[in-house]
């Protein structure tokens, strides 16, 4: 059944920005701000957008979280050490808040948006002062105005998700790269996955509200957008408007925008449409994030995945015959529940075969609430460790034989910045999403330019730029 949206009415948005005012010549509101976000893209934007709002109230990013007079922690709960993390981090900042007592602590996110980590943190943290979830990240003006006012703790954490709020603040990370959400939540209930708990059932922004959202940021003079959303080759089915991501991702590429990409595709959802557009469209980036997860047919199922081994390479003969020179990336869970040698064999003989350029591998981390979590046949810690060693392993070789093939080749590199390394080095991204060094001069960064590949790193390249 299809749930309803609950779009954020324009009135709605605007006792917020009257709350943002009363905070702004609040006499006690906090003066500086420090985000500390954990977890996906979704995430950092959302990031973004808390700091845009933040920022509306008057506060100044701090340079150091011990220096801020507000922290909010914005948590994933996709695994357990990134729950584990945000934990201690929130009670390592006690002892700060021990000494300023005026500190305020915040938590955000995804992780609080389950029912009983809410719970827990009413109980066992009095120091947290606000706690919000992703549903109501929108309201954070009125909490923190109240939190202020009150001079209490304000936990508000909204179990209905389903929203779609347009028209807040943001304080973009970069003007040269920027995200725009394109969809919110996800149906697919991957067994081990707690994500359409947390985050809801997918709700698509209109396309218009998208379209303009990029032609804004084009105008900024913006270089790369990365449309998000949890599965993105869904975009629209959950709405009235008829039109499909790959109709929806042409629209953006007419912006002005020079390079546009996207993440996350389901593999079951990957279209004909799409490929098609990828290919004869050159303002998309030549990079597709397909996650595979396994490579046994038997842990699919388990994972509720709905595709098989034979469809997720039959997408990948698709996309490799119409676009030879694409890079492909995946995402990689070993050792779930029952996982046998011989089915993590297959992932290992998958990998061989696809050939990624790079994989974010994981061991299978169990999410309370999840179908998964209750599977007989938990891998041991052990055997778990030495099949993600030997994964990485076959994975780095790979990327290292793909990479040095590359010499010799012409990639266009959208130029970041200078290098972590030498300030005399540029650093940017190939339209593959590889990351690419090269002399040059700081007036390039913001610019698309072709680099000459002359030789590789694990993972990064070594070029020379194209007169
Ligand atoms: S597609 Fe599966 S893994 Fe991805 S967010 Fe949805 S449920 Fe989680």
């Amino acid at each position: 059944m299809r749930e309803e949206i609950k779009r954020i009415p324009e009135e709605a948005l605007a006792k917020q920005q009257e709350y943002m005012r009363l905070v702004r010549f609040h006499p006690d509101r906090p003066k500086t701000y420090y985000i500390v976000t954990y977890g996906c893209q979704m995430n950092a934007h959302d990031s973004e957008k808390l700091a845009g709002m933040l920022e509306e109230m008057g506060m100044e990013p701090a340079g150091e979280r011990t220096q801020a007079d507000i922290v909010l922690h914005n948590t994933c709960c996709i695994r357990d050490n990134a729950e584990r993390k945000a934990l201690g981090n929130v009670t390592w900042l006690k002892e700060i808040k021990k000494e300023r007592p005026e500190l305020m602590i915040g938590v955000c996110g995804c992780m609080i948006q389950q029912e009983e980590m809410a719970k827990k943190l009413l109980k066992q943290y009095p120091f947290i002062d606000l706690a919000f979830g992703t549903g109501n990240l929108y309201r954070m003006p009125e909490y923190l105005l109240e939190a202020i006012e009150n001079k209490s703790r304000v936990i508000r954490v909204d179990q209905e998700s389903s929203t779609v709020v347009e028209g807040l603040p943001v304080h973009r990370e970069s003007d040269i790269k920027a995200y725009i959400t394109v969809m919110y939540g996800c149906n697919n209930f991957c067994s081990y996955c707690i994500v359409p708990y947390v985050r809801g059932r997918e709700r698509s922004r209109r396309a218009d509200d998208i379209v303009r959202e990029a032609e804004g940021l084009a105008a900024a003079g913006v270089k790369e957008i990365m449309l998000l959303g949890q599965n993105v080759n869904s975009y629209g089915l959950d709405s009235e408007e008829s039109i499909s991501f790959a109709k929806l991702l042409h629209r953006v590429t007419q912006t002005g925008i020079p390079r546009v990409r996207f993440m996350t595709s389901h593999p079951k959802d990957l279209s004909d449409e799409l490929i098609d557009e990828m290919a004869h469209n050159p303002v998309i980036a030549p990079h597709l994030h397909l996650p595979v997860q396994s490579g046994s047919d038997r842990i699919l199922h388990e994972m509720n995945r709905r595709y098989t081994r034979e469809h997720y390479l039959s997408r990948v003969k698709a996309l490799r015959s119409a676009m030879p020179n694409i890079g492909l990336t995946t995402d990689l869970i070993v050792a779930f529940p029952g996982e046998t040698e011989e089915e993590f064999e297959e992932t290992l003989s998958l990998v061989e075969e696809v050939r990624y350029d790079s994989a974010y591998t994981f061991i299978y981390s169990p999410r309370k609430g999840t179908r998964a979590a209750e599977m007989p046949g938990q891998i041991d810690p052990q055997v778990a460790s030495e099949r993600i060693e030997r994964l990485i392993a076959a994975q780095e070789r790979i990327t290292g034989e793909i990479l040095s093939d590359m010499a010799g080749q012409t990639v266009q590199v959208l130029v970041e910045g200078t290098s972590r390394r030498r300030a005399t080095q540029l650093t940017g991204k190939s339209g593959r999403n590889i990351n690419v060094n090269f002399n040059g001069d700081a007036s390039d960064v913001g610019k698309i330019i072709p680099v000459r590949v002359t030789g590789a790193g694990s993972n990064t390249l070594r070029g020379e730029k194209e007169i």
